[in-house]
């Protein structure tokens, strides 16, 4: 039976003081009937990972060079972060794609070396506005989604996020018809690239503004398994009734 999974993006926010939200997750969902991932920035990987040894949570990083090791001044490799207890890398985030220029086929190699390390990739797919103004929704997905995944993914290993640009950190949502629609896609061309059960156990998440007055509305779209949360992640007073929403709609 696929769990479905509540993720929280941290991205460059946090230093120590903040792993106490971690504990209170924890101490809220002892036994949470979702998946829960947070990744917080590399710095706090290790010791986020230690306070959840003994919690089912997860926790995961932000990104990975698509190397194991080597002269990359900066970079983090697959190994070093499954090394330093991270379960999850995500990958191909729009902010990583249009700050650092990534493109589909290194987040590719990126998942392909995070897959080698045993990380479930959490690969992620949007469209900007102005794609979707143009129409242009449906190929973006469609061609993002071939190009960034690797012939290694597997349900077991491989997340996709749909997180359309013009609604992460703004506080816009796509309708439930426009997230369906999507998803819907996803789902199908992923039974066309890897058969209909896998394609029905990978779990396909939203992301994108997503809060606690939203998110049972979003859990009830037709296969959304779950979010990835940016700003509602970083305190729990925000992201437990999210997690809440999902069990409630699993
Ligand atoms: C994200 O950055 O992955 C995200 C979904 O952010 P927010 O929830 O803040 O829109």
């Amino acid at each position: 039976m696929k769990r479905k999974l509540a993720a929280g993006n941290w991205k460059m926010n946090g230093t120590n003081a903040r792993l106490a939200e971690i504990t209170a997750l924890a101490t809220a969902h002892p036994a949470p009937g979702v998946d829960i991932l947070i990744c917080p920035p590399a710095t706090l990987v290790v010791q986020a990972a230690a306070l959840t040894a003994d919690h089912a949570m997860m926790i995961g990083a932000q990104d990975c060079h698509p190397a194991p090791s080597g002269a990359h001044t900066g970079d983090i490799s697959a190994p070093m972060l499954a090394d330093a207890g991270a379960g999850a890398v995500i990958l191909g985030h729009s902010e990583r794609r249009e700050n650092h220029h990534e493109t589909n086929d290194l987040i590719s190699e990126k998942a392909r070396a995070a897959h080698a390390a045993g990380l479930i990739a959490v690969i992620c797919l949007g469209e900007t506005l102005a794609q979707r103004e143009a129409a242009q929704t449906l190929d973006v997905i469609a061609s993002q989604m071939h190009a960034s995944l690797p012939d290694s993914a597997s349900a077991a290993n491989t997340v996709i996020a749909y997180e359309p640009v013009w609604a992460i950190g703004t506080g816009l949502t796509p309708t439930s018809a426009q997230i369906a629609e999507v998803h819907g896609l996803l789902r199908s061309l992923l039974a066309e690239r890897l058969g209909a059960p896998e394609a029905a156990a990978l779990r396909l998440l939203y992301g994108g503004s997503v809060k606690p007055s939203n998110a049972l509305e979003i859990f009830d779209i037709p296969n959304v398994d779950g979010a990835l949360v940016g700003g509602a992640s970083l305190k729990s007073p925000d992201f437990s009734p999210i997690i809440t929403a999902l069990e409630s709609a699993s």
